[in-house]
């Protein structure tokens, strides 16, 4: 598709759904590829967010790209005091990451900002919080001083439309409920419908760097 397309679709799915275009971000996920590649398909266009699943893929690219980086993928708590160098992670999917950024927040006078991950699919090889753990999760999350949990963010099974639909319609209710403004959902092969459910931060890779 290439990025101005994905823009494109990104605000025809915003019409579809009576949004405004402004209240969607694209993340660019740009795991994988080269600085080269990021530059010529993604920066070139504008300051995108980049996502990166790996922290230290991350960090490599991080000398060499000015950009604001997001963590999409796992973090595990031996890396938790990388995390400061991240203005996002999208993942946090466990009280025990929460305690372990929460100490590194303490340590480095930061306050990290996160969203709730939530494997609405109940699958097991896939990470986050239960639906029925969410509530207690950010009760305690939230009373931590140096994390600010900003929304939810899930990956939806594999699937049709009729699948992923239901999933991401319930991230947005429960992100409601939570009172909590960010809902990162849609990835290159669901993203529209995602908007029209109303994810506020769209993960496309993919998508971007395939004609
Ligand atoms: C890789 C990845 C994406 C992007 O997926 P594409 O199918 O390449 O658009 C989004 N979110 C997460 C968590 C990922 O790991």
């Amino acid at each position: 598709m290439g990025l101005p397309r994905v823009l494109e679709a990104i605000g025809a799915a915003c019409r579809r759904a009576g949004r405004r275009p402004e209240e969607v971000r694209l993340v660019a996920v740009t795991k994988g590829r080269s600085v080269e590649e990021i530059w010529e398909r993604v920066l070139r266009h504008g300051p995108f967010p980049l996502g990166e699943s790996r922290v230290q893929e991350a960090l490599r690219k991080m000398e060499l790209l000015q950009a604001e980086w997001h963590l999409v993928g796992p973090l595990q708590r031996n890396k938790a005091k990388l995390a400061p160098r991240f203005a996002l992670i999208h993942s946090l999917d466990s009280l025990r990451l929460a305690e372990a950024l929460e100490r590194v927040g303490a340590r480095e006078g930061v306050r990290l900002r996160v969203l709730l991950e939530v494997n609405l699919g109940r699958e097991p090889q896939k990470h986050g919080f239960l639906e029925e753990e969410l509530l207690d999760a950010y009760e305690r999350v939230r009373a931590m001083p140096h994390l600010e949990v900003l929304g939810l963010m899930t990956v939806p099974p594999v699937g049709p439309e009729g699948v992923v639909r239901p999933i991401f319609r319930r991230l947005s209710q429960l992100a409601d409920r939570l009172g909590l403004p960010e809902r990162s959902m849609g990835m290159s092969d669901d993203f529209p419908i995602a908007v029209e459910e109303g994810a506020t931060l769209v993960r496309v890779g993919r998508a971007l760097f395939v004609d």
